[in-house]
């Protein structure tokens, strides 16, 4: 990786004032050279921390705030030393959902206890987006390799494209997976179907998602909106960005459900 993109995710905690000396120093010398894409984060973090601080328009944060802050940020920082994971959640978004609840609350006056509920909020985000994560990655997993899951090929009659992979399990899921998969136009998404077995059945709606920036694919579903065994095929269409109710193309994917 270059170190334009270290820089990058070392901005929030510059701003927060959560940096070493030294990491603080290289951040500096950095935007100084007029980094565009470092300069509009930390123009973005700015921008957040004065939300935040909103929030006791006579003070500074309070030091609880303060310190759960910068708490969060340094296990950040370390959890994203210790795994490079695709899914470590950027500081970010958690951040946001704490400066979203700062406008929610605003009204009232009860600051000290408003401080506390977003420190509370702040490290229960984190708290749920990690417990996600994990469970999350235990279905696939769990789903992948059970030998009760039904296992559904899913051919795709354009030359160009991967096959992908169903795996239906009646108690857990379904997870769809595939390889190279290119990534729809625009902000288009694929979104995955449940054709049912009853005759003239439509097509039953189901999740989105967009392959990752390498092409990898892994769509789970944990509340199948129909049963495998009133389930005729799996298909995946591209539709608009949010899905549609109905499918808007021609299936890309389709693969036959089979018995358990
Ligand atoms: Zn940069």
């Amino acid at each position: 990786m270059s170190d334009r993109d270290r820089f990058r995710e070392l901005i929030e905690a510059y701003v927060l004032g959560a940096l070493d000396p030294e990491e603080r120093s290289a951040v500096e010398a950095h935007l100084a050279e007029g980094c565009a894409e470092c300069s509009k984060a930390r123009d973005e973090a700015r921008w957040l921390v004065s939300q935040l601080a909103y929030l006791a328009p006579e003070a500074q944060p309070s030091d609880l705030l303060r310190g759960r802050l910068l708490e969060t940020v340094h296990a950040e920082a370390r959890a994203k030393h210790a795994r490079k994971s695709s899914r470590s959640v950027p500081f970010w978004m958690w951040a946001a959902v704490a400066a979203l609840l700062v406008f929610t609350l605003y009204t009232s006056w009860e600051t000290v206890d408003l401080r506390r509920q977003i420190a509370e909020s702040i490290a229960r985000a984190q708290a749920e987006i990690a417990k996600r994560n994990e469970l999350q990655e235990m279905l696939e997993t769990n789903i992948v390799t059970d030998p009760r899951s039904v296992r559904i090929p899913m051919a795709s009659d354009k030359k160009d494209m991967p096959q992908l992979e169903a795996r239906w399990h009646a108690r857990f899921g379904i997870v769809v997976a595939g390889q190279n998969v290119p990534a729809p136009s625009g902000t288009r998404t694929l979104q995955l179907w449940l054709i049912p077995k009853v005759q003239n059945g439509k097509p039953i709606p189901s999740l989105m998602l967009r392959p990752d920036a390498g092409g990898k694919f892994m769509l789970l579903v944990t509340n199948p909106p129909e049963t495998m065994e009133a389930t005729k095929a799996l298909a995946i269409t591209e539709e608009p960005a949010g899905g549609s109710a109905q499918p808007t193309t021609k299936p890309i994917w389709v693969g036959t459900v089979g018995s358990p």
